[in-house]
């Protein structure tokens, strides 16, 4: 079984979910055992707020997540790059998907952010927030003030600016003001499949260039508009579309497993829908064309490599 490195799962989310339904032990009883199956080893547990939680919501959500992973002895929380190492463990490294509780006193609350490892962060999902604007927000919109500051801080911090949700103004704005590399955690080809959420040539070369990552997302909307095309075949047509535009070195998985409270049978693909049966990803590459020094890069590599590089 090939190993797999997911740039992006609702970790801290389904928490919330579950909690609120009074389960407990979360990660241990309802993600885990699905994650290995599908030969999971790093995933980037993402605490995700969509536009109108305050900066007490955010708070509680990243604890309650870290909380459940100490809770669970099969998983690790990467606070440096030497945590990274191949283990029996899963390995999580905490991300932040939106931060629309930052309303006020940006600086401190990134520093709190980043006392709470939290190593990559978006500004904004889709709606716009007192940062930046998402793909729904207005257009010609990009970072506020408070938004540069926070990208500012960030980068003083070295943590790692996710641009996925982020509309095209915000895009380019946090690649003019980012001093750290930065990723698209789960995004596809706009070309192949022409959706807000989608990357255009020029966004995937100037993640590339700035020796970033693109993370293919499973996402049934993002990889076709038709339902019965939007298979794990699809999706590897997005990874040979992304391979000869900006190189295999800058391809990774990024998921965004919905299965433990969303409606994933219709939101997802039609042949993938579970973390579970991930592997079926890297057989259709293999069918594809792709050899395993490739498959190998995309699987993990690239994304490990990444993270050795600028976790400290
Ligand atoms: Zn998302």
């Amino acid at each position: 079984m090939m190993k797999l490195f997911d740039l992006h799962g609702d970790t801290g989310y389904a928490v919330m979910k579950l909690r609120a339904q009074g389960k407990q032990n979360i990660i241990n009883d309802f993600q885990l055992k699905k994650r290995v199956q599908g030969g999971f080893q790093w995933l980037c547990s993402a605490s995700y707020f969509e536009g109108s939680e305050t900066w007490e919501d955010m708070q509680a959500m990243i604890l309650a997540l870290r909380e459940e992973i100490a809770l669970c002895t099969d998983v690790k929380q990467v606070h440096q790059a030497v945590d990274l190492e191949p283990s029996a463990q899963l390995q999580m490294i905490l991300s932040v998907e939106g931060m629309c509780g930052i309303r006020e006193d940006a600086e401190a609350k990134i520093d709190w952010l980043y006392e709470h490892d939290i190593k990559l962060a978006s500004l904004v999902w889709n709606e716009k927030n007192a940062l930046a604007n998402g793909v729904k927000g207005d257009f010609n919109s990009g970072l506020t003030d408070m938004g540069k500051c926070v990208v500012k801080r960030m980068s003083e911090h070295g943590m790692m600016i996710d641009v996925s949700h982020a509309n095209e103004k915000t895009f380019w704005d946090i690649m003019k003001y980012a001093q750290t590399p930065v990723i698209a955690s789960h995004s596809n080809a706009r070309a192949l499949c022409d959706h807000p959420r989608n990357l255009y040539d020029e966004q995937l070369r100037a993640i590339a260039d700035r020796g970033g990552l693109v993370g293919i997302v499973c996402a049934g909307a993002f990889v076709h508009r038709e339902r019965d095309k939007q298979t794990v075949s699809q999706l590897v047509k997005h990874i040979q579309y992304l391979k000869q535009l900006i190189g295999i070195d800058h391809i990774a998985l990024g998921c965004d497993f919905m299965d433990d409270y969303d409606n994933a049978q219709d939101t997802m693909l039609t042949d993938l829908n579970s973390p579970k049966g991930a592997q079926r990803i890297i057989i259709e590459m293999r069918k594809q064309g792709f050899n395993e020094t490739e498959i190998k890069q995309i699987a993990y590599k690239n994304a490990y490599e990444f993270f050795q590089r600028h976790l400290d």
